[in-house]
């Protein structure tokens, strides 16, 4: 069988390289941290940083294609990995999505709506956008900010200082807050062949700015799940995308505003694990190998719940409920905010027509 190598070896990494195998598939991980939940599962793992110009042309020559788990890969190893393996999703997503500005750029010049935004480097130009898009907003680092991290909240004008000081000195973008009455995702797949498969959206509740719930079905009338499957699909083609990518929104009654996309499995879409015979992880790893997609279509109710930090005193009890699918990612320490696992909660499924 084929070798898939990942960059990155969290649980994103862990659970590609489970669907990978399951598959017939080898996986091989770089990762530069020691003891990656995904080491404990994948045939060959590398340890090395991305400035490793030997160790990652070493992985390059031992692989058939590269996928990755999170997007802010180097631009320097991704041109060393480049010249050898191909490199799917493929680059051009990358750098679109590694920069919450250059996203936002995209996003617009497909016609999407986003928050309000601009660029924010120094006082004065957080001036010029305060005046343009004015509070309540969020000023983010325009790179490598997650789980909510890199972010500050202006309530007021007054609260710019303070604001600037957290992003030190880092490049940013000032958001307009978006009045939303809920948040959700669109998983969707888009294989070599350019064919489009996009999941059931899921709604997302997030807490301390780290995802808490995902629920499907989300709350959404028919046009508007439409327009989420539709736009998601926009993204993908334009990008001539494989592979699978999570695009979060926000719901509104002026309509469908895009959050930020993920070139990659994402957080919002585990609940296919348990809720579709093609999960996430899987479809990703076809698209990747060009295979074809597989079947997508969701046959149960769920509720993705993040087991965070503390949360894994709730285990033995959750092991013995019904209805509940545990994917513990084998991390040894657990840390405040730290994403030990999630458990699926099966609402309703189509068993009382089927037994
Ligand atoms: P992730 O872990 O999803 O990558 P992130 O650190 O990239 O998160 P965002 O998704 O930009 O951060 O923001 C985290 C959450 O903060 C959003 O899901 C949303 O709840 C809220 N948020 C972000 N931007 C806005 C906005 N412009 N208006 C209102 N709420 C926002
Ligand atoms: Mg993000
Ligand atoms: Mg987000």
């Amino acid at each position: 069988g084929a070798v898939i190598g990942i960059l990155g070896g969290g649980q994103l990494g862990r659970m590609l390289s489970v669907a990978a195998s399951r598959l017939g598939f080898r996986c091989h991980i770089y990762e530069p941290g020691a003891n990656p939940p995904a080491g404990q599962v994948a045939d060959a793992v590398t340890t090395a940083t991305y400035e490793d110009a030997q160790a990652l042309a070493d992985f390059a020559d031992a692989v058939d294609v590269i996928t990755y788990e999170f997007e802010n890969i180097p631009t320097t190893a991704l041109d060393l990995l480049e010249g050898r393996k191909p490199i799917r999703p493929g680059r051009e997503a990358l750098r679109i999505s590694q920069d919450r500005l250059t996203e936002k750029d995209f996003l617009t010049s497909l016609g999407l709506q986003t928050a309000p935004y601009a660029a924010v480097d120094d006082a004065a130009t957080l001036a010029v956008a305060l005046a343009e898009i004015g509070t309540p907003s969020i000023l983010k680092t325009r790179r490598l900010g997650y789980d909510g991290k890199g972010q500050a909240r202006l309530q007021s004008a007054k609260d710019a200082a303070a604001a600037l000081d957290t992003m030190q000195g880092a490049p940013a973008i000032l958001e307009g807050f978006v009045d939303f009455s809920h948040e959700v995702s669109v998983i969707a797949a888009r294989a070599a062949d350019g064919t489009v498969s996009a999941y059931d959206p899921g709604e997302n509740v997030h807490q301390g700015g780290i995802l808490r719930t995902t629920t499907v079905p989300a709350r959404l009338s028919t046009a508007q799940r439409t327009d989420a499957v539709l736009l998601a699909g926009r993204i993908l083609n334009a990008l001539d995308y494989v592979g699978v990518m999570g695009v979060e929104l926000f719901v509104t009654p002026q309509g469908l505003i895009v959050n930020e996309i993920a070139p990659r499995v994402h957080n919002s879409g585990h609940w296919t694990q348990n809720g579709c015979t093609v999960d996430q992880f899987e479809q990703h790893i076809r698209a990747v190998a060009g295979w074809p997609l597989g079947d997508g279509g969701r046959y149960a109710d769920v509720r993705m719940e993040n087991l965070i930090g503390d949360d894994m005193d709730r285990v033995p009890d959750l092991a013995g409920k019904a209805d509940c699918a545990l994917h513990l990612y084998g991390k040894a320490e657990i840390k405040a905010g730290r994403k030990m696992g999630h458990v699926n909660h099966i609402l309703r499924t189509g068993r009382d027509q089927i037994s």
